[in-house]
Order: C-alpha cells, then sequence, then structure tokens
C-alpha cells in the first residue's frame, strides 16, 4: 500500500476534472456532513460533467494529491471510486470485529490494487496533526504499523527523487 501510494505522488501531477463526492456517514464517531461541507477546496476539482465519482468518510480529510491517480487514469470516464477509510467504513459496517485488522488491510490492499480504491493516506478532522494510511480511527496500537508505513512511503519517494 506504501509503494501503491508513493507511486501516485511520484506521477506528474493530473489536469483538474470535475470530481462527484459522496461522504459516508462514520461507524466510529458518527460524523455526519454534506458533499459541500466535506470538500476541501485545494482538492484538484473544478466544474463541468462529472469525470470521476468518489466516495470518502465524513471524519477524513483528502491531501490534494489523493485524486491524482484517478483523475489521471479514469478522466471522463465517470468511474467510481473509494478512499481508504470508505472501503474500511463498508466492510466494517459489514463485519465489524468479525474481521481481524489483518483480514481488514488485506481486503482494502486488494480492493487498491484492482483500482477502485484511492492509494492515499488520510487525516482526521478531529486530529489533522497525525496521517493514518488507512482511516481515521487507527487506534494506539497500529502507531507502530503507521510509523512503518510512513519510513517506507518517504523512503519510496526520496529514493526516486
Ligand atoms: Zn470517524
Amino acid at each position: 500500500m506504501a509503494e501503491q501510494e508513493a507511486n501516485a505522488l511520484l506521477e506528474p501531477a493530473a489536469q483538474s476534472k470535475a470530481v462527484r463526492f459522496t461522504v459516508l456517514e462514520c461507524p466510529v464517531c458518527a460524523a455526519e456532513v454534506s458533499p459541500e461541507e466535506w470538500r476541501p477546496p485545494a482538492l484538484p476539482i473544478s466544474d463541468g460533467p462529472i469525470a470521476v465519482s468518489v466516495t470518502v468518510l465524513a471524519c477524513e480529510i483528502l491531501a490534494p494529491r489523493s485524486l491524482q491517480s484517478v483523475l489521471r487514469k479514469n478522466a471522463g470516464s465517470g468511474a467510481e471510486f473509494q478512499s481508504r477509510s470508505a472501503a474500511w467504513s463498508r466492510l466494517y459496517r459489514d463485519f465489524g470485529l468479525e474481521m481481524s485488522d489483518v483480514e481488514y488491510l488485506a481486503a482494502i490492499d486488494s480492493m487498491e490494487s484492482d483500482g477502485r480504491v484511492l492509494p492515499a493516506s488520510c487525516r482526521a478532522f478531529f486530529a489533522p496533526q497525525q496521517t493514518n494510511f488507512l482511516h481515521p480511527h487507527m487506534g494506539i496500537g497500529f502507531e507502530p504499523l503507521n510509523r512503518r508505513y510512513r519510513e517506507i512511503l518517504l523512503h519510496i519517494v526520496r529514493k526516486s527523487i
């Protein structure tokens, strides 16, 4: 997942496109906002016919470059994608604690490899100083894995520039 995010970060910037956001209520913190409230202005979005639809989680913040890979690959297709947080929240609603953390990671990694999930970390509205590679509610038990993910991501990016 870190390699996929690093590769997406290293690609040239895509032309901005019209993006439709669907915002899911968070199954953990119950955050619920409209797409207009959620949309950070720094994302590479323009007006016009919808080129890409992206589902996100209400309590997450995506970096401007997080949409680059889908804008580049699927310009004008109307294709649908979701953030890692949205993918996680859908699985969590269906399976909750029946799935282990490893199973969540494997499932989201598989969806990301298929190109249906944005290869991007996020931050939480309630803790914007912390970047999480999977979703805003990664607990303290995930911190070593989250730190290792950042190390691998930064190593790949530094090696490539
Ligand atoms: Zn939440």
